[in-house]
């Protein structure tokens, strides 16, 4: 569903993605970790377009990510992204949230949206809040909206960065019982993420980058109890 072959992207001077080579079946779950500055969110930026790669090449469900505006809405459309500050529009409604894109990108009328909107908002439990603004919701109320806001496009894979490190510890739960739904109904997903507990639950395989470059890759059972290489073995005497 999504690959990677021989990625590069530079940062002005900055090597920030070194030869990197991942290829995601459709279903599986991919838990992407590492240190600060090692390259998992411009790795999965790469992925949504939202970086351009100077380097190798990236193609999702048969579409080559070649910069062009019609390969970049290709994407768009097929992949959903869910950011660490959850980047919902303050001045709409939780229902308005959701509806936007697909009214936007795919040309639904309002009535057709809301009701997919109001679908996902099911689907995340939080329907009983779509009159709401994000201000008066809390942390982990937001994040799941930003997520049924991605999952209204309707997507074949969901890239999700550090979506519960901006959350107070109480509200972690919530948002990552609801990434173990997606994930339970077949959800193809990148998850970046140093919740080691939903790694353990949910990855088919567990990545591990610094500096740019994929270190390691093993499934969580063995990543974590048999890590290879010693920068795995000094972050997870961090993290864990
Ligand atoms: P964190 O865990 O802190 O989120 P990360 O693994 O997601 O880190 P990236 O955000 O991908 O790391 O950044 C990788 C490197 O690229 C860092 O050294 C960062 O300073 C650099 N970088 C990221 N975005 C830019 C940019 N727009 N311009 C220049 N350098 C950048
Ligand atoms: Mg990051």
């Amino acid at each position: 569903l999504i690959s990677l072959d021989k990625v590069e992207k530079w940062y002005g001077a900055f090597h920030a993605l070194k030869n990197i080579n991942l290829s995601v079946r459709k279903g599986e779950k991919i838990v992407l970790c590492g240190p600060s500055g090692s390259g998992k969110s411009t790795l999965i930026r790469c992925i949504n377009a939202l970086e351009l790669i100077q380097g190798g090449k990236i193609v999702v469900e048969g579409q080559l990510l070649d910069g062009t505006t019609k390969a970049v809405d290709a994407i768009r459309r097929e992949v959903g992204m869910v950011f660490q500050n959850f980047n919902l529009f303050p001045h709409m409604t939780v229902l308005q949230n959701c509806a936007l894109a697909p009214m936007r990108v795919r040309g639904a009328s309002r009535a057709d949206a809301e009701k997919l909107a109001r679908k996902y908002l099911e689907r995340v439990r939080i329907l009983d809040q779509a009159e709401k603004y994000p201000a008066q919701l809390s942390g982990g109320q937001q994040q799941r909206v930003a997520i049924a806001r991605a999952l209204c496009m309707e997507p074949k894979a969901m890239l999700f960065d550090e979506p519960t490190s901006a959350l107070d510890p109480e509200m972690v739960k919530e948002v990552l019982d609801t990434m173990i739904g997606l994930a339970r109904d077949g959800m193809t997903m990148i998850c970046v993420t140093h919740e080691m507990g939903f790694a353990r639950q949910v990855a088919d395989r567990v990545i591990f980058m610094a500096s740019g470059e994929i270190i390691e890759e093993a499934e969580p059972e063995t990543f974590f109890k048999n890590p290879t290489h010693e920068r795995t073995k000094a972050f997870l005497g961090e993290i864990l």
